[in-house]
């Protein structure tokens, strides 16, 4: 992809904070951190989102996650690690390279997750697990 940021990372046409590459994916800092330490883990070969990724290809993205995560973890002296992929723009998506964002979390950060959480209706859980299912 031609005009893709992240392949640009990726040849070093654009410089970026490596932390971690192997044969499939590179890390590096976010350069808009929610918290110090932000990283994103991305594969080396250009997919848009999750969809598109192979799954061998997201196995190693989330090595690399778990790998890196427990560095930051220790080193960083972070309480938490929230660990998120936006896929579409509806759900955040800026940069159509897929992702992982790994996002060191304190107690004190004043960040918070998710508002407008509500249970289900009667009904509603066992109608919706069963469309996913018959689509596994
Ligand atoms: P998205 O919203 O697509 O899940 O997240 C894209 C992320 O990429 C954002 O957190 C943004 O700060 C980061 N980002 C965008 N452009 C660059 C860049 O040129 N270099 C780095 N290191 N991060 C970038
Ligand atoms: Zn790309």
């Amino acid at each position: 992809m031609n005009d893709c940021i992240f392949c640009k990372i990726i040849k070093g046409e654009i410089p970026s904070t490596k932390i971690y590459e192997n044969e499939d994916v590179y890390a590096f800092l976010d350069i808009a951190p929610i918290n110090i330490g932000h990283t994103l883990v991305i594969p080396k070969k250009h997919f848009v989102n999750i969809y598109e990724t192979p799954e061998d290809i997201m196995l190693s993205m989330m090595k690399a996650t778990k790998t890196i995560s427990k560095a930051i973890k220790s080193e960083l002296n972070a309480d938490g690690i929230n660990i998120t992929m936006n896929n579409d723009l509806a759900a955040g998506q800026i940069i159509f390279h897929s992702h992982i964002h790994i996002i060191p979390r304190t107690t004190d950060d004043g960040f918070s997750l998710w508002h407008g959480k509500r249970p289900y209706h009667e009904g509603e859980s066992k109608e919706v697990a069963s469309k996913i299912i018959q689509a596994l």
